[in-house]
């Protein structure tokens, strides 16, 4: 008799579960074994937060807009899925970010990498550091290194190292910009441990930075924008091409909202030969539109890969396993409203030489920044018009996301308006809520992942996948994605 498929369920059709359904396939075939895979989507569509839209002439992204390839899981997908010779890189003319002081644009110094000046002369002559905030960022080359690797927030590290003025007009806009955090709880271990290396192996942030320098040439400012892709019909054709492809093995089911997960009562035996795991039944799902089984909507898994929110897997996991369900719990995230809207260049003051702008906390504005997308990539915007999609909200202003979608366009439109001069009617504006949708890595995070990934060991046949776990960014999710698929592969059962 041949012997009976291993049931995987994945639990969200983000990139994060499509990343894992298809690497369930590739080891399944790898390994020569049976596997059915069937993916849960509670949604309509899959993708997650990725989502491209065409408004008119304009291709608008309601999330992320490119991503980075220094982590090359993005690319190596895309390479399987046959779209490498597509990748686009970021716009090579307008590759610099602008920040805001006293309520007007002036460019971040060229070589300004995150929190690290790369060049001096730039950083010198910039508008953006008083003198005595610039001779403060320069001494950062005396200031003894703390060799101890404690987790540190990127608030107390900056300060330390680079001085007050540096971390409040610098570092907080364009590092809260990626993470949408409050800087005094983001862990720089969880998010930038690379600084942590540089302070460890160098003794200073500067002098690491010049050392690394002598061997790349970058003259960009800001995030590194040359490190950046996306694809001409944006990031929805890295989703679109994957469906297609994970469509092709698993049973994918939209609309579907898991609700229950009962774990097995699982028996592990210590044998001579290492350790026994005995399934005494297969985990359960219970969905609530579904499939029923004598009136209870159930179905039996062997294995059960979590991709959703921190938050949902802990709501899942409550009955079933109830330690690791708390460890979940304790993740925060914060919400952001992206107001997409298109504009005739000719109704815009500022010439937008640039990929677009980011708001320090202390200039008491109501935006966190403004992202000139269409300069970043082409086929954004029709000749003569510019896209722009403004951020509003994150950790340090979570009551603006509870704004109406009216009060919000309002907001935008008089930021917009003060801060680059955009006048007259827009083509187009519509904001885009995502409600917890940015996991928060406070102090102590890389310990809780920890704690979490101890206890989902003890929870044979389930793995976890997200954005929660070790970097937030469109890599991140994949890589996590192919983590629990090869988690619940390498179980025999
Ligand atoms: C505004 C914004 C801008 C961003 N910009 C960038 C960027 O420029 N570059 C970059 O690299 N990254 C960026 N990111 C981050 C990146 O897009 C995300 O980290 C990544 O897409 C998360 O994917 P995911 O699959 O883990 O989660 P999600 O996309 O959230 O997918 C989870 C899925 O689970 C489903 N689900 C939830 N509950 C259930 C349930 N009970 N049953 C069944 N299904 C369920 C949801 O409907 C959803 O489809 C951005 C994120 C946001 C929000």
């Amino acid at each position: 008799m041949p012997p009976t498929p291993k049931r995987v369920a994945i639990i969200g059709g983000g990139i994060s579960g499509l990343s894992a359904a298809l690497r369930v396939h590739e080891l399944a075939a790898k390994q020569q074994r049976d596997v059915q895979i069937t993916l849960f989507e509670s949604s309509d569509r899959l993708g997650g937060v990725l989502h491209t839209e065409r408004i008119g002439d304009y291709l608008v992204e309601h999330a992320a807009d490119m991503w980075i390839t220094n982590k090359p899981e993005g690319v190596w997908l895309c390479e399987k899925l046959g779209l490498a010779d597509r990748l686009i890189p970021t716009n090579a003319q307008f590759r610099k970010s602008l920040v805001l002081r006293n309520g007007r644009a002036h460019p971040v110094p060229e070589g300004f990498q995150l929190m690290v000046p790369e060049q001096a002369w730039p950083m010198l002559r910039s508008s953006i550091l008083s003198w005595r905030g610039k001779l403060r960022l320069m001494a950062e080359f005396c200031v003894p290194a703390r060799r101890d690797g404690a987790d540190e927030s990127l608030a107390d590290f900056v300060r330390r190292r680079c001085g007050r003025e540096a971390f409040e007009r610098l570092v907080q806009p364009l590092v809260g910009g990626i993470y949408t955090a409050d800087p005094e709880r983001l862990s720089l271990l969880a998010t930038l441990p690379r600084f942590i290396e540089m302070e460890q192996q160098h003794g200073s942030l500067i002098r690491g930075a010049l050392r690394q320098s002598r061997t790349k040439s970058s003259g960009t400012s800001g995030a590194r924008y040359g490190l950046f892709v996306s694809l001409p019909n944006g990031i929805e054709e890295l989703v679109s091409a994957l469906i297609s492809r994970v469509a092709q093995f698993a049973d994918i089911r939209c609309g579907f909202k898991v609700r229950v997960m009962r774990s097995a009562n699982i028996t592990r035996s210590v044998g001579e030969g290492g350790v026994t795991i005995q399934a005494e039944s297969p985990l359960a799902l219970a969905n609530a539109s579904g499939w029923s089984i004598d009136g209870e909507t159930l179905e039996h898994f062997d294995a059960v890969i979590l991709a959703v929110p921190s938050y949902v897997a802990a709501s899942l996991l409550k009955e079933g396993c109830p330690t690791l369900s708390a460890e979940l719990n304790r993740i925060e995230y914060a919400s952001t409203v992206v107001v997409a809207s298109g504009h005739k260049l000719d109704n815009i003051e500022h010439p937008l030489e640039a990929f677009g702008l980011v708001v320090p906390h202390i200039e008491q504005r109501q935006v966190l920044a403004v992202s000139f997308t269409s300069r970043k990539f082409p086929g954004r915007a029709p000749d003569g018009r510019v896209l722009l999609r403004t951020f509003v909200g994150g950790a340090l202003q979570p009551e603006l996301c509870k704004l109406d979608d009216k009060a919000v366009l309002d907001l935008v439109r008089r930021e917009l308006h003060d801060l680059l001069g955009v006048r007259g009617e827009p083509d187009f504006a519509i904001p885009f809520r995502h409600t917890r949708a940015m996991p928060q890595y406070h102090i102590g995070h890389l310990e809780l992942v920890s704690q979490i990934r101890a206890a989902t060991a003890k929870c044979s046949g389930l793995a976890l996948a997200g954005n929660y776990l070790t970097g937030v960014g469109i890599p991140d999710s994949i890589a996590s994605g192919e983590a629990a698929a090869a988690q619940v592969m390498s179980d025999p059962l």
